[in-house]
């Protein structure tokens, strides 16, 4: 038996055009669209998720931080910064959130980053004494100034994050070409979803009769995940269409409950443990 939590850590706003791209733009009329939308969509939970197996306690990614909104934190010459507002009190951190659940941080014994997007690594403070695993594809993308325009802030990682950075070296599970297995019985394992930004991971959780697929940012929702729908921050549509589609096949095959971290309705399935029809 493993137990899946979802844990919201504060919210975050973004364009319309930025969580459904209009579908056939390419990455520069992506970015247009965003500066342009005056739109926003309501606020969506920025969630973790803990995974509670017999070999541990995992924790796939760590949300954002209050720190996000002191003048001076985020980089003023980028202006992407402000196409997303994030609104995270010092209580809705995921280090007091794992405390009020009566877990101290250092009780996770392993960390998994979907990707290294601010608003999934800005609760890394919380885990000095953890296992940080991220995916080494993406972390090639994250680093330095290329990482500042992409939407992470290296600057601001604590100064002993040394993750694991891993491959996906292990077999095909499904529509997956490629995993690489967390726990020894193989139960948690991750899988290329690339295409919100390369080297993205996902997590699926195999438990009895059910299987959690934690998507990270891979899709914004289940319905632009059935829909096929891109979000706008993608340079690569193409790959970011096919992980939907494999994702979509994953969940033909067997029942699955699909877990993004900015879905508000993901929660609730979980709850209710209703899987997706595809
Ligand atoms: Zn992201």
């Amino acid at each position: 038996m493993i137990r899946v939590t979802a844990i919201e850590t504060g919210k975050a706003r973004m364009k319309m055009a930025q969580r459904t791209a209009r579908q056939g733009r390419g990455p520069l009329g992506r970015k247009i669209d965003i500066f342009t939308d005056h739109q926003w969509v309501e606020p969506l939970p920025i969630l973790c998720f803990l995974i509670e197996h017999s070999e541990g306690r995992f924790l796939i990614d760590t949300g954002d931080t209050w720190r996000n909104s002191v003048p001076g934190y985020l980089p003023g010459w980028n202006p992407f910064y402000k196409q997303v507002q994030i609104r995270v009190a010092p209580h809705e951190e995921i280090g007091p959130r794992l405390m009020a659940m009566g877990i101290d941080p250092s009780e996770i014994g392993t960390v998994i980053l979907t990707h290294f997007h601010h608003d999934h690594t800005g609760g890394l403070d919380h885990f000095p004494h953890s296992r940080i695993i991220g995916p080494k594809a993406n972390f090639a993308v994250s680093t330095g100034l290329r990482g500042m325009m992409m939407g992470c802030l290296p600057q601001r990682w604590p100064i002993w994050l040394k993750p694991e950075l891993v491959e996906m070296d292990g077999p095909a599970i499904g529509p997956f070409h490629a995993s690489h297995a967390i726990t020894k019985d193989g139960r948690i394992a991750l899988v290329p979803t690339p295409g919100h930004v390369a080297g993205h991971v996902s997590v699926i959780v195999r438990d009895d009769g059910v299987t959690y697929f934690l998507a990270g940012d891979a899709t914004y929702s289940q319905p632009n995940l059935l829909a096929g729908k891109t979000d706008g921050v993608t340079n690569d549509a193409m790959t970011a269409a096919a992980t939907l589609k494999a994702i979509r096949q994953f969940a033909g095959q067997q029942p699955t409950i699909l877990l993004p971290t900015h879905d508000p309705d993901g929660p609730r399935r979980l709850a209710e443990r209703e899987v997706m029809v595809v």
